[in-house]
């Protein structure tokens, strides 16, 4: 048995395990498996370290492990190292290898280059980190962190080469790398102020993602398409980098239909 996994901490809710089993369902890879591995931090290092002796053959790991998950690990690509956090292992017998799929994830599920566009990324979390360095690494021109906590932004800005606002600022694309949108219990308009933003104000972006996904249109996400600005939600990303992890551990092209389907995506985007 081929085994894989995701590790997090809350890691319930992830749709990863149902999307990798679509996959390897439709490329009839019988002998693979994927499971959620709920690891608090203080279990994080050591179960890692076994989980190679006990047949696993890499995991994803989400929330709050990504920047651990590098620091850990005996070997890196340049982009994990660039980013800061990986969210891609591979237990082989020289050690356990890191690689980040967010970024490139990112790009893909953009559909299109980010090349001489400008960009406002909300957010100084594991994935902003990811995002900043994906669209920079890609070609946008400019890329403007905002964050409740204004020195979280600063030091991202700093370190990737990105300028922090103090306000969202103008630019083509918006990217939400907050956890704001996934508790229902705010209205959206309070989870728009929560970014500094109101829905007059998303409507001024040509592209709005949106990192959160849940059952129906993040606040975000409906602000945006209210003005008729085109959208692409936190599925569409997590089958991009899912798609991407897929290939790097099977040598196989990902079977982006069946892994849509899998993570809960009724109909192409385009
Ligand atoms: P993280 O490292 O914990 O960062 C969380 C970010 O959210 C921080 O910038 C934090 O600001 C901000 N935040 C939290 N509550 C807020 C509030 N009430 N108002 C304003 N800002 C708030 O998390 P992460 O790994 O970057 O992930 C962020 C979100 O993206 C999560 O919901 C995650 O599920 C999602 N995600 C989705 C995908 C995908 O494939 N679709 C991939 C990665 C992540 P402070 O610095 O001020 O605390």
């Amino acid at each position: 048995m081929q085994r894989l996994g995701v590790i997090g901490w809350p890691v319930a809710h992830s749709r990863s395990p149902a999307m990798f089993r679509a996959a390897f369902r439709e490329c009839a890879l019988d002998d693979w498996s994927y499971q959620r591995l709920p690891l608090p931090a203080e279990l994080f290092a050591e179960t890692v370290r076994a989980l190679g002796a006990s047949g696993f053959v890499g995991a994803n790991v989400t929330i709050p492990h990504k920047q651990a998950a590098l620091a850990l690990a005996d070997s890196a690509s340049e982009a994990a190292r660039a980013i800061g956090a990986a969210n891609t292992l591979t237990f082989t017998d020289s050690g356990i290898a890191a690689e980040n799929t967010d970024a490139p994830g990112l790009i893909a599920a953009l559909g299109r280059s980010p090349a001489g566009m400008t960009a406002l990324v909300l957010g100084a979390g594991g994935s902003a980190r990811a995002v900043v360095w994906g669209l920079l690494n890609a070609g946008a021109t400019r890329v403007s962190v905002w964050n409740r906590t204004p020195e979280r932004a600063s030091a991202l800005a700093r370190e990737l080469g990105a300028s922090a606002v103090s306000r969202p600022a103008s630019a083509d694309l918006l990217v939400n790398c907050t956890s704001v949108g996934l508790q229902r219990s705010a209205s959206d308009e309070v989870a728009l102020n929560q970014l500094d933003l109101t829905a007059d104000l998303v409507g001024r972006y040509a592209y709005v993602i949106d990192l959160v996904y849940r059952d129906g249109l993040t606040p975000l996400l409906a602000a945006a398409r209210s003005h008729e600005v085109a959208i692409v939600g936190g599925l569409e990303v997590l089958v991009a980098q899912g798609a991407l992890s897929f290939e790097h551990w099977t040598g196989r092209p990902a079977p982006l239909a069946a892994m849509r389907r899998g993570a809960g995506l009724q109909t192409h985007s385009g």
